[in-house]
């Protein structure tokens, strides 16, 4: 007996009074689950270590929708600071999420969408619009039945849409708090309506070390699954992450307490670089046992696998052999976290790969180059190629700007993303085209040479949240450009999250001068590349070209700027 019995047997109007929505075309057992939930701390690996397993379930021939469930009330992470929460990744339909999902796109090469991924406030939204809508017919709207409800439900239908063979939920933050606990207790009634077969709960502990007693201790794991387990759930599998080796007494510490058998207990050390993560992983072959537990041997293929790895390994051998370092520096003013720059850094680590070199990034606090704190010359020493991220807002700009003035002028590779690209133009407008007083009308909203406006469709909006232009837009390549050179072809499509753009009052003076407008939008007059011809490479785009790249394909422009600094 499961799923649809089981609730029969519990109530005659089952569907209603536990309001467990199983959407009209849903088989049970035809959408495998794999839960991923962390104990003791965050930040341990969770989203590479469900990535890298989604990767050689995917490898073997699954078709595998992964889904991250965060705790905050925002409804996406367009109103984050990337400051206390690393960068906003934006996905083609124009969802701005938490970076995880940059890594499940990375690792799986695949465009996710707004379905894969869930916060609060986009599930309390959803309950709270219907309830106004009185569609809740009277009853008063509870945790449960009802939020836990919408979240199965949500799962579910996301099986559906994704067609997925495997649905694999990422539960955000530690198990014990506050925010989770709902979702925890919506996974236990999943495992408990779908059945055991169908559902796979893993629980990623850490084994701590202090260096004062130089041994592993298993303790804050154990209070963990105490945790877990209070909210009624048994893990089928212990994923212990710690520095080190993990020890078999440690195992079997974990395995006696959480009733997990031993070979279901498994340690899972730190790896040189996230890439390996998912080697290790089918070393231990977790993707083997989690598929026989899911009785998915009819869609695993071994040899698919196996084929597919060889790529990978390759990128990893070549990623941890190569000698040549160059020295790119970052210019921005988040400079404090690395996490705030994710996309650009990997789109960087995958370029230099396969250009056989390795990045070592020099961040620029660019509002130190303003208080005159440092001079750009020397923000510059031994710097071989320069990146003027996305940013937003006034501080820090003039020394942005400032070192966009040096790359131009000492002929140093210079890549420009969206704010980087609005940074470029003021800077020409002034230094090039003579008009001194240029400036984008976010950072001096009373300029009389608003080089940089908003866009018009932007003059309406009121309020932060979601109202960018954002997502992947269309961009139409001008042939005989070095864009043209770089992507093959004059279509090709990138992911957009501004509101700002060039102010098309002065693109024939910019042109006049030198300024190449390499890529548009198709239908609007929106300038979304342009580049300074006879340079080594001076490119800037509207666009965040950083969130297509894929390891073992790196993003155009990216490969372009680390092959000129190459040459
Ligand atoms: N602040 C600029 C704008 O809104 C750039 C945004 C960005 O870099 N993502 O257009």
């Amino acid at each position: 007996m499961g799923g649809k019995d089981i609730l029969k047997s519990v109530s005659d109007s089952s569907s209603d009074e536990f309001y467990t929505p199983f959407p009209g075309e849903y088989n049970i057992g035809k959408t495998k689950y794999i839960i991923v939930a962390g104990s003791v701390m965050s930040g341990v690996g969770k989203g590479i270590f469900a990535s890298s397993l989604a990767k050689l379930l995917q490898y073997a021939g699954l078709k595998v929708s992964p889904i991250k469930i965060d705790g905050y009330l925002n409804q996406d992470a367009g109103t984050l600071n990337p400051f206390r929460h690393g960068e906003v990744f934006v996905l083609d339909d124009g969802m701005e999420c938490d970076m995880d999902l940059g890594s499940y796109e990375r690792f799986l090469d695949k465009d996710l969408c707004r379905e894969n991924y869930l916060t609060a406030g986009i599930i309390f939204n959803r309950i709270l619009k219907r309830e106004r809508a009185g569609n809740y017919l009277g009853r008063d709207v509870q945790f449960i039945p009802h939020v836990t409800g919408e979240i199965k439900g949500i799962l579910r239908k996301l099986a559906i849409k994704q067609k997925a063979d495997v649905v694999l939920v990422e539960i955000g933050g530690t198990i014990g708090d506050f925010e989770n606990a709902y979702v925890i207790e919506a996974m236990r009634q999943l495992i408990y309506e779908e059945g055991k077969d169908n559902v796979c709960f893993i629980n990623l502990c850490y084994i701590i070390e202090p260096s004062s007693l130089g041994e592993q201790k298993s303790k804050p794991s154990q209070l963990g699954l105490e945790r877990l387990r209070g909210l009624g759930i048994q893990p089928d599998f212990m994923i212990c992450r710690a520095e080190n080796q993990v020890s078999d007494s440690i195992r079997e510490k974990i395995s006696v307490y959480s009733n997990v058998s031993l070979k279901n207990v498994i340690g899972l050390p730190n790896t040189s670089t996230v890439y390996e993560a998912p080697l290790l992983i089918k070393e231990l072959k977790v993707d083997e046992k989690v598929m026989k537990l899911l009785n998915l041997h009819r869609l695993f293929s071994r040899f698919k696998q196996r084929k597919q790895l060889l790529q990978w390994t390759e990128f990893v051998e070549q990623y941890k052999s190569t000698q040549k370092k160059i020295n790119i520096a970052i210019a921005g003013k988040y400079t404090g976290l690395n996490d705030s720059y994710a996309s650009i850094l990997k789109a960087l680590e995958h370029a230099a790969t396969f250009n056989d070199a390795r990045v070592n990034i020099k961040y620029i606090e660019t509002t130190k180059i303003e208080d005159k704190e440092i001079d750009v010359e020397e923000a510059m020493r031994d710097v071989h190629g320069l990146i003027i991220p996305g940013g937003f807002g006034k501080r820090g700009a003039e020394g942005k700007i400032a070192c966009v003035k040096f790359a131009r002028e000492n002929n140093l590779p210079f890549l420009g993303l969206c704010y980087g690209m609005q940074m470029a133009v003021i800077e020409f407008m002034r230094n090039v085209c003579g008009m001194m007083d240029a400036n984008s009308t976010e950072l001096e909203p009373d300029t009389g040479y608003p080089v940089i406006d908003i866009l018009p469709e932007q003059k309406k909006i009121e309020g932060l949240g979601g109202n960018m232009r954002l997502g992947g837009q269309d961009v139409k390549i001008k042939e005989g450009t070095k864009a043209y050179r770089l992507y093959g072809q004059d279509a090709i499509r990138l992911r957009f999250r501004h509101r700002y753009e060039v102010n098309p009052k002065y693109i024939e003076l910019l042109e006049k001068n030198g300024m190449v407008f390499s890529g548009k939008a198709p239908k609007y007059n929106i300038m979304q590349i342009l580049e300074i011809p006879n340079k080594r490479f001076f490119m800037a785009t509207q666009a965040h070209p950083e969130f297509n790249s894929r390891p073992l394909k790196p993003e155009p422009m990216f490969d372009g700027f680390i092959k000129s600094i190459l040459k």
